[in-house]
């Protein structure tokens, strides 16, 4: 437990409110206070030194100390740190990026909207279909689906379509007309005696079953992340996402693309759908575009979808929507240099190439005690500890291990997310082949000392 002692840390808990933190147990503890970074590296206030086995929040992409981000942002702050993209403003970093990202999507998405976070991209996901659907006079289309375990943001919209029960409480979420189907994620949802297609099969009969029940003329889109990251990881059986796409299809229900963790070379390819085999009519892409160093995120979205906004827009005067910061000068230039970094050092061929290291790397540990699952799709990645292997029993209090497994991977100087008692890894795309290897050491280690720990407690 870290004591109090350091001024900072004490006006961190009189003033902060942490997200995702027990703000009681926060009191005690304190801050983990990250004074700098370097490459895949971190360092803390007392000097300590981790790997920053979660690139932040499955965030940067280059590495803490990127010079070129630092020179891209300050070049454009001096040139002009601010303007806006309404009524027919515009400037240039928010124009390249805008035909940059058309040019990486897939065929056919051309068409891209700004604001500054994924939670907001994904609000305004739903306002830009329910407007699609309006504009096209079904007013009655309205619906989304989404599935349980799913994260697309806090806020009111992008929170509802969230299927985690624990950001839904006593926020009185959802609040939007969605539906959350099951979760893909055989190891926990298939039942006794199921094959991994017989589970899928059963998925996609509840979604036609959905889709005839609520009538397809109630159902505007389908959200996903291509594989889900916060909800712990969960990576579709193979063919769920054709099938979902094909049934999507067939009922004219949009599908839209959560690319906030996937997107820009994690799965590595530098889109998550493409790699999960589907095409969507709308992606929300964040985190990654900027390896976080500015917040920004981008809607792209298809050309059908802007024909049928434009002429809207000009019935109504105005496509009026938007936010202050939105297509944020300094924010698109960061995001066009980190891409550029991106693509000139090919960190989506090293995803791709690290892959197999790290994922069989990860799945060596399956033997070892607690692991109950081990997956994972390119540079992301979890372990799922469990009380009971042979049931998948969960332990009885969730998160404790998760807990101890988090505190004794920061003493051995590894950062990575205990989502409840699931361990996640997304390390930065930079990453070598010897950091991977010093990742994998350091797991086994926290794997090791956390059974140890378990046993000695007697938790189960
Ligand atoms: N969608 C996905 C898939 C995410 O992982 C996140 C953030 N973890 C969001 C949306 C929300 O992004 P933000 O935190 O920037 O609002």
């Amino acid at each position: 437990m870290m004591t109090l002692s350091n001024s900072l840390a004490h006006a961190d808990v009189a003033h902060q409110l942490h997200p995702f933190t027990d703000a009681r147990a926060f009191e005690q503890n304190g801050p983990l206070i990250i004074d700098h970074g370097q490459g895949i590296h971190v360092f803390d206030s007392t000097g300590k030194k981790y790997i920053e086995g979660m690139a932040g929040l499955w965030s940067v992409a280059v590495g803490f100390n990127e010079p070129r981000l630092a020179e891209a942002a300050y070049k454009q702050f001096q040139k002009l740190p601010y303007y806006h993209t309404f009524s027919a403003k515009s400037h240039e970093p928010s124009i390249k990026l805008s035909e940059k990202l058309a040019e990486m999507a897939p065929e056919g998405l051309n068409h891209v909207l700004y604001c500054s976070s994924g939670s907001e991209g994904n609000d305004t996901v739903v306002k830009l279909v329910w407007y699609y659907n309006n504009a096209l006079g079904r007013r009655e289309k309205k619906k989304f689906l989404a599935r349980t375990n799913a994260y697309h943001g806090i806020t009111m919209a992008s929170g509802s379509l969230t299927g985690i029960a624990v950001d839904h409480k006593d926020f009185d979420l959802p609040i939007l007309p969605v539906i959350h189907l099951t979760c893909p994620h055989f190891y926990r949802e298939g039942t006794a005696g199921e094959t991994e297609e017989q589970f899928t099969a059963r998925l996609l009969k509840e979604l036609e079953d959905t889709i005839a029940r609520e009538g397809a003329d109630t159902i505007a889109a389908f959200i996903g992340e291509p594989v889900m990251g916060a909800g712990g990881v969960l990576v579709p059986p193979k063919g769920y996402w054709e099938s979902v796409e094909a049934i999507c299809r067939k009922n004219d229900i949009l599908i839209v693309a959560d690319e906030v963790i996937n997107g820009f070379g994690r799965l590595g390819t530098t889109f998550g759908a493409a790699k999960m085999g589907f095409t969507p009519d709308i992606m929300t892409v964040s985190k990654q575009i900027t390896s976080s160093y500015m917040p920004l995120a981008a809607i792209v979205f298809s050309d059908a979808i802007y024909e049928a906004v434009a002429d809207n827009s000009h019935k109504i005067g105005a496509f009026a929507h938007g936010f202050t910061a939105a297509g944020h000068p300094v924010a698109t230039a960061v995001a066009l240099e980190n891409i550029a970094i991106i693509e000139e050092r090919d960190l989506v061929g090293n995803a791709a190439r690290l892959e197999a290291p790290f994922q069989s790397g990860l799945r060596a540990f399956a033997d070892k005690p607690l692991v109950g699952e081990v997956r994972g799709v390119g540079l992301m990645a979890a372990v799922e500890l469990v009380a009971d292997k042979a049931t998948k029993a969960k332990f009885s209090k969730s998160g404790q291990v998760g807990q101890i497994a988090n505190r004794i991977a920061h003493e051995e100087g590894l950062i990575l997310r205990a989502i409840g008692d699931t361990l996640a890894l997304c390390p930065p795309l930079i990453v070598t082949e010897a950091d991977v290897a010093e990742i994998l050491r350091i797991m086994g280690v926290v794997l090791d000392r956390t059974a140890k720990e378990v046993a000695e407690l007697g938790i189960a």
